[in-house]
Parts: C-alpha cells; structure tokens; sequence
C-alpha cells in the first residue's frame, strides 16, 4: 500500500522544525532528502566495507568493487540500458553534459557547425556548450517556447540543419515544469542524423526512463535528485558512440597501458572514470533506485501529479498570482510571482514560517530574459510531500503576500 504517512516516516530530516515551526520541504527540485535506507548503506558501505576498488586483491577491495558494480547494473536496468557499460558514474548531471560537450566536441564537431539548446535549458546544459563553441568556432541555436512554456516544435525542426551535429534539451523543465515530449524530438533529430543528449536531472525522480525506447543518445542525471547523495550522477550514452569518443579526463583506472612513449585507453565504461570513483554514492544511488521502485514509480507519479493539480488550483486563491508555465504536461514544479513582489521577499519570509522554497532565476538565466523577469519563487514537490502541507504553504504564503502588498 503506498502511504505517505509511511514514506515520511523514512526520512529523519522531515519532522524537525524550523524556527519552531514544522518543516515544509518544497525545494525538492534543489535536491531532494534521502530516506534513512540510503543513508544507513553509506554508513554500513563505509564501516565494512570500504576499500578502494577495482585494483585490490584484498577482501574489502573486492566487496566494495562487487558492490559498486552491482550498483551498475542496478542503474542499468532503472533506465533499461542495454548494457551495464553504457552507464558512466559521474559526479552529477554537470559532470555528464561537461563530457559529452568535451568528448563528443572533440570527436565530431569542427568549425561552422551546430548544436541546439532550448530557451528552458539549465545552465548546466548551455555553458558546456558555449564553452565548446567558443574552442571550435561552433554556432550555438535556441529553440523557442510556446507562451505556456512548452518547446515549440516546428521552431524546433527548423533550427535543424545538415550543420547540426547535436540536440541538447532537458526531459523536463526545472523551471516551468513542462515535459518535454523528447520522444519525438529525439525521432525528429535522428531523421537527419543528428544525436541527441538529454538532460535528465528533473525527469529522473518523477518519470519511468526507458533509454531505449526514447532512443537517447546520451542521457544525464543526478543521484542527489532522486533521493541518493550529492556527488553521484550517471551518464547513458550508447555503445557504439562512447566507444567513438576520446576520453574526458586522464588518470587511473581509464587506462589500459601507461608508457612515456604512449597510453593507450581501459574500455567502456572505464575509459570515461578517471580516479577512484564515489562507490559508496554508487551503491547509496542504487539503494535510492531500489527505494523509488518499491514505491512504484507509477503511485509516486500519481501522487506527485495529485499535489501539482492542487497546489496548482489552491494558488488561484492568491490574488495577482501568476504561475509561470501552464503546460498542460507537467511534473510537481510550479514557478510563480504575486503582483510586482520580489521573488526573494516571498521566499526569506516563507523561510521564516518553516516553508523551504527557492527564489531566483534556477539557473536559467536565458529563459528568464525571454521572458522579461528576474526570477520566480518556485515550489517543487517530492514523493514525501503532502496535501496538508500545500496548506499550510497556502496559508503562510497569503500571510506574506498581505505584509508585502
Ligand atoms: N539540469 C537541470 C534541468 C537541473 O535542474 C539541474 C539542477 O538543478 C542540473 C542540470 C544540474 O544538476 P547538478 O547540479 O546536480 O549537476
């Protein structure tokens, strides 16, 4: 039975209070909490079993490389890659697009051609492209949004063209909430041969992600979205272009042969983990996986679904309130502004009733410009999160717009 009395129970940081008030936590989009599950395998991974992996013949060498490839197989399957050594650990989303733009650039990009972002993107997956298009001479093209906040697809078809080597777009806004329908902008792209990466920090905690049948070329995220640690992230890419690609960073373990006259590379997935990995936030991040499909993606889509559509109807309430992005497709984010309050005044004094939100442009800088404002307050929900506590958000954030009007 899915009951979020239950689930809350299972995390520890949830029933403590904030100035003296009960902790409403609705900034999940930041980083989510992590149920006490994760958090005792970080403790039991590091008092048995901790050894650095992958080169020892000793006990606790070999149980935490079993471990952290066990953890391997467990992302694997949550995204239904085809193989194991098509998953990269990275440090996080960043990590994962930073290689892609690295490696992919290096390999298959030359003067005068393209890459595609969109309007929504997260700066995690505009600056690694910036960066390469500054070393290439690359032209970098922005697909456009719809007033509602969803990708407008013929803009998008558009913006393809026989220069454009790679589509980089997130599956799900972390602004506006919208899904993407990637599915066919992945198909739209593949008909001109273009690959494509998407970024799936926000669509990870709340979608069933099958790699396959998108039919990703790439596909990143973060462990510290999906109620595993912070330092932890993957990197899907399929086999045949990973195994394309020149290697991101240098060091141990990405190594087959090292000789002053030349090296030569360790395969997949190996070849793009340079240095000892996080393999206890590996096994952390296969725990939460194993956590979230206990649940059952689908009650918890179900249920994050419930807490959008009524925090979405209770928001009505707020006179001068504008929610910003209004697709009819949406995960548990809404972003909005009261009136011509700062964003920032809403959240300092939210804080202060107990109520975690986040204020600010959310690293979207460039989506904030098209649409003419600084930034938005916005509330992001998490499996654990409840009606009562969208509530109790409603009543504090009424109390707040009367002191600031
Ligand atoms: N992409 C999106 C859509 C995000 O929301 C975030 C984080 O908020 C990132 C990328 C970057 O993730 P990380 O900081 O974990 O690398």
């Amino acid at each position: 039975m899915f009951s979020v009395d239950e689930i809350r129970k299972d995390f520890a940081i949830l029933s403590q209070k904030v100035y003296g008030k009960p902790l409403v936590y609705f900034d999940n989009a930041a980083t989510t909490q992590k149920p006490n599950i994760v958090l005792a395998k970080i403790q039991t991974a590091y008092t048995t079993q901790n050894g650095n992996i992958h080169r020892g013949v000793h006990f606790l060498s070999q149980k935490a490389t079993e471990e952290h490839e066990a953890a391997r197989s467990v992302v694997a399957q949550y995204i239904n890659a085809s193989k194991s050594s098509e998953v990269i650990f990275t440090r996080g989303t960043t990590e994962a697009i930073n290689l892609v733009a690295t490696s992919f650039g290096e390999r298959f990009c030359s003067a005068g051609d393209e890459i595609v972002l969109s309007t929504m993107e997260h700066h995690s997956n505009i600056v690694p492209w910036q960066l390469l298009a500054e070393r290439k001479s690359l032209k970098l093209k922005v697909i456009k949004l719809t007033s509602c906040g969803e990708i407008d697809l013929e803009h998008y078809e558009s913006l393809l063209s026989e220069r454009t080597k790679i589509v980089a777009v997130a599956h799900v806004s972390n602004v506006l909430g919208t899904i993407n329908p990637i599915k066919q902008m992945v198909q739209i792209a593949h008909q001109k041969g273009i690959k494509v990466l998407i970024d799936g920090a926000q669509a990870i905690p709340h979608l069933a992600v099958d790699v396959q049948s998108l039919d990703a070329d790439f596909y990143a995220f973060s462990g510290h979205k999906i109620y595993a640690p912070t330092g932890i992230g993957v990197l899907y890419g399929k086999e045949d272009l990973l195994n394309a690609l020149p290697p991101y960073q240098g060091g141990g373990e990405m190594i087959d042969r090292v000789s002053f006259s030349g090296t030569t590379y360790n395969e997949l997935p190996y070849k793009f983990e340079a240095g000892t990995p996080d393999y206890v936030g590996s096994t952390a991040l296969a725990t939460a996986l194993g956590y979230l499909t206990n649940l059952g993606l689908e009650n918890v889509r179900r249920h994050e679904q419930t807490l959008l559509a009524y925090a979405t109807e209770r928001l009505k309430e707020i006179r001068g309130m504008k929610i910003i992005g209004t697709s009819e497709c949406k995960s548990g984010v809404i972003s909005f502004l009261v009136g011509d309050i700062h964003p920032y005044d809403v959240g300092m004094l939210l804080d202060k009733l107990g109520i975690a939100v986040r204020t600010g442009h959310h690293c979207a800088q460039p989506l904030m410009d098209s649409l003419g404002i600084v930034g938005t307050v916005r509330v992001s929900f998490a499996v654990y999160n409840t009606t009562a506590e969208i509530d109790v958000f409603i009543d504090a954030l009424k109390r707040v717009v009367e002191m600031l009007s």
